[in-house]
């Protein structure tokens, strides 16, 4: 097991919803957790990050940090979410290698995976058939990231593993009805339907694809169970190991937020991939399950959301 008590650890991403998630999760372990706001070092900016990682000297690396967004905000800006992902990933691991970082944990996807990926949905499977369109442009340089750490260990021998997460809500997350992820952004439309007393809530697509959701303190948790316990080539998928469909889940969204109103369906935005369910069978068998149901873990959100982005 590693230890990570008394080491210190670079969290890149620290503001967004799984860096905090990581950042409050690294409370229990006894190290020294340093971040760097954008004005320290721009993560896309190589320099940059060479000069942050050569002061800071840490002794482990999350890459929390991405350019992230819903299905139509990947649709949107294919560019952005291409280049940011990749240089992100890029100047980070290779300025971890220039100072001796023998730990470093990168974080991915599930939409790294082919479209018509056989469900649940095995590592193995990566790179065996082509990407659901609608996200490609991200899916492309999560699967660099992971390819990267790879051949670092495999040239220079560090310990650097990769975490594929499904998809993960919590507080803290994205609100915003243009870039967010479904799960936010039912919450704000139930939410603000129910006080503006309509009738109706919106649901892009058919409602039929299915997801699986993960809570991203659930998720910080398995981060550092396999830091802590895992050192393969492979990356590991980190699930809740069940779904639901996008119709199941606007329901719970709304009796959850407390809206009677009825489900319509917008057919003019995409559905995406038809199914995403990944095994957790890895990562089980390695000793970690999830402790946050769906209801519960989307009530605790909906609070957050009243509180803070309403
Ligand atoms: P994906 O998992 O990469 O497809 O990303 P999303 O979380 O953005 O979308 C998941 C599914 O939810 C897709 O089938 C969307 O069409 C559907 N969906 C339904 N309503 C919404 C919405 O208001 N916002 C988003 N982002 N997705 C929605």
């Amino acid at each position: 097991m590693y230890d990570l008590a008394g080491k210190k650890v670079f969290v890149a991403g620290h503001r967004g919803m799984v860096g905090s998630a990581v950042v409050r999760r690294l409370a229990a372990e006894g190290c020294e957790v340093i971040t760097a706001t954008r004005a320290e070092a721009d993560l896309k900016n190589q320099a940059a990050v060479e000069a942050f990682m050569a002061r800071a000297r840490p002794d482990v690396v999350v890459i929390a940090a991405a350019k992230v967004g819903g299905i139509l905000a990947n649709d949107t800006f294919p560019a952005d979410f291409l280049y940011d992902n990749l240089m992100i990933e890029a100047n980070l691991i290779a300025a971890a290698h220039n100072v001796g970082v023998g730990k470093l944990l990168f974080l991915g996807s599930s939409c790294i995976y082919p479209k018509f990926a056989d469900q649940p949905i095995v590592e193995d499977s990566l790179l065996t058939g082509p990407l659901e369109p609608t996200n490609e442009w991200y899916a492309i340089a999560k699967i660099a990231g992971i390819k990267l750490a790879q051949a670092y260990r495999r040239q220079h021998g560090h310990d650097y593993i990769s975490a594929m997460p499904t998809n993960l809500y919590g507080p803290g997350d994205n609100f915003d009805l243009n870039s967010s992820h479904v799960m936010p952004a039912l919450i704000r439309k139930a939410h603000e339907a129910k006080l503006r007393g309509d009738r109706e809530v919106v649901v892009w697509g058919t409602g039929t694809p299915r997801r699986e959701f993960l809570h991203c303190d659930d998720c910080a948790d398995a981060l550092v169970f396999l830091l802590k316990n895992y050192s393969g080539y492979e990356h590991v998928n980190v699930g809740s190991g069940e779904d639901v469909t996008i119709l199941e889940l606007t329901r719970l969204v709304c009796e959850v937020v407390g809206f009677e109103g009825e489900i319509v369906h917008d057919l003019t935005k995409p559905d995406g991939t038809p199914r995403k369910l990944m095994s957790a069978d890895k990562l089980r068998a390695l000793g970690w399950a999830p402790r946050i149901g769906l209801k519960q873990g989307l009530t605790e959100t909906y609070e957050w959301f009243k509180a803070h982005a309403a």
